[in-house]
């Protein structure tokens, strides 16, 4: 089957087709490094990843683009507050995102890059849309992009040229005077003294580049003029991403992206998680509250992008359970493979069967534009399935469906099956606890089942020796 992806150019759920045979070209807005990200912001880079990794299942080789916008009226004002450099202030908040990343098992796209560290190429984009006529300088000295002359301008926000123009008077009237035109955008803008010691001497003057310059310059820097999938959440298709299309068109005359894929909003009590709104938690308020960050990754995972998201943290407690299950369940296969490697082995159909009909089941779902809460059922059917014959099981047959899970595991990255680092000590504790049983020690055997207990290790005493699994 071939992916389909709903694309915000067409409206529709098109078949994906990629520009260079099994290569993906992949560019996703990255955040304003001026706070920490809220969880909303994060429900983005799960869908981000979520379309990574599928894409990455299906074979395809990905080169994902993401960025940082650490420059910015934001990212200059907090930095000044903190009387620190621009540089200085956002690093903190870059190195705090990729933690963030670490901890949601989101893959880091291959490459993270700033906008400052771009400007000469922003420059550049720049020249090329004054050559084609389409850019003009303020009487401030700012240089500023004109809508009126880029016939397109629009199209991905569906919007029509005059009601812009109208809606946009009232700004028009106020602080925007600058402009030829309410809705034309700044290319670069011109130093203001707020901007304290945040410029750059260019061939434009004295000044620091828009917003969407940013995006338009480095995508097409590391992916090409036109590229497959550009991403980002649905508040990005107007102005920014419209102002993407106008700026990369009107300076290559090629079309810019394929597929726009865009995801819809976390909401807390049916309004969108802002930080304007002063309704946002970090994913550090959850974890120091002893929140699961895996439980987290999928209660933002299991929701279909598209569809807003109430995001409840009462529910983390019962998606906790359900990691247990797929844990559970390849803990058994783990069992098994040890202890059935010795018994004869006879071919077994079913299993075979129902990998099959798993991978199907998971693989129609995701093609269907990542239709995620389908794809999940499918892991579950799977693993109760397997329940009902798990007796039965050659260690032969649970390796095959601890490598499927894998596999499905590869796109979700919600489980624990690496187990091979930490079983190590864990057996090594174990045992040692085994010979202070033995010895009648049960003073140290006590400590140690509490010392793993403080790792998140519970113990469990079987007939055929101590089984252990996370808690
Ligand atoms: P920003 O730093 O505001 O540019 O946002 C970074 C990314 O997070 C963008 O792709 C936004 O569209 C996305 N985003 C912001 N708020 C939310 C939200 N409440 N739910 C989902 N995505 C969001
Ligand atoms: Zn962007």
């Amino acid at each position: 089957m071939v992916l389909q992806l709903y694309n915000t150019l067409t409206r529709k759920k098109e078949l994906f087709k990629e520009i260079k045979k099994g290569k993906v070209t992949y560019y996703f807005c990255g955040p304003t490094p001026y706070n920490y990200v809220h969880l909303g912001n994060l429900r983005a880079y799960i869908f981000a990843d979520l379309l990574r990794r599928y894409l990455k299942y299906k074979g395809y080789q990905v080169f994902e683009v993401m960025n940082f916008t650490d420059v910015d009226d934001k990212t200059i004002k907090n930095a000044k507050a903190a009387k620190q450099s621009l540089q200085v202030y956002t690093q903190k908040f870059i190195d705090a995102f990729i933690e963030d990343f670490k901890l949601l098992n989101i893959e880091l796209p291959e490459k993270l890059i700033k906008a400052t560290d771009h400007i000469p190429e922003m420059i550049d984009l720049i020249k090329k849309l004054e050559k084609n006529g389409l850019a003009y300088k303020s009487e401030d000295g700012s240089i500023y992009f004109s809508i009126k002359k880029f016939k397109n301008y629009g199209k991905l926000a569906l919007l029509e040229k005059t009601k812009l123009r109208q809606n946009a008077d009232g700004r028009m009237k106020n602080d925007e005077y600058e402009k030829e035109d309410a809705k034309d955008f700044a290319l670069w803008k011109a130093y203001h003294k707020d901007d304290g010691n945040v410029f750059w001497e260019t061939k434009y003057g004295k000044g620091r580049p828009g917003w969407h310059i940013e995006c338009s310059a480095m995508s097409t820097k590391y992916l090409g003029d036109t590229f497959d999938i550009h991403g980002g959440g649905v508040d990005l298709i107007f102005p920014h991403h419209t102002n993407e299309i106008a700026q990369s068109e009107g300076a290559t005359n090629k079309k810019f992206v394929n597929y726009w894929v865009h995801n819809a909003h976390l909401i807390v009590n049916g309004e969108k998680m802002s930080k304007s709104k002063r309704n946002f938690f970090t994913l550090r308020d959850l974890i120091k509250k002893g929140d699961d960050p895996k439980a987290i990754r999928y209660e933002l995972l299991s929701t279909h992008y598209r569809a807003q998201l109430d995001f409840r943290e009462e529910n983390l407690k019962n998606l906790k359970e359900t990691l247990q299950k797929f844990n559970d369940f390849l803990l058994m296969l783990d069992d098994c493979i040890e202890k059935q490697k010795k018994k004869k082995y006879e071919t077994n159909n079913v299993v075979d069967h129902l990998i099959r009909d798993a991978k199907e089941a998971f693989e129609n779902a995701m093609d269907n534009d990542l239709n995620i809460s389908e794809a999940l059922a499918a892991v579950f059917t799977f693993m109760h399935d397997v329940n009902k014959i798990k007796n039965d099981l050659h260690a032969f047959d649970a390796d095959k469906i601890k490598t499927e899970m894998q596999n499905f595991d590869s796109v979700l990255g919600i489980m624990d099956y690496e187990r091979g680092a930490i079983d190590q000590k864990i057996e090594t504790k174990i045992q040692e606890r085994e010979r202070a049983r033995k010895k009648k020690d049960f003073k140290k055997a006590d400590l140690i089942r509490n010392e793993l207990l403080k790792q998140g290790i519970i113990l469990e005493d079987t007939a055929d020796g101590a089984r252990w699994k996370k808690a």
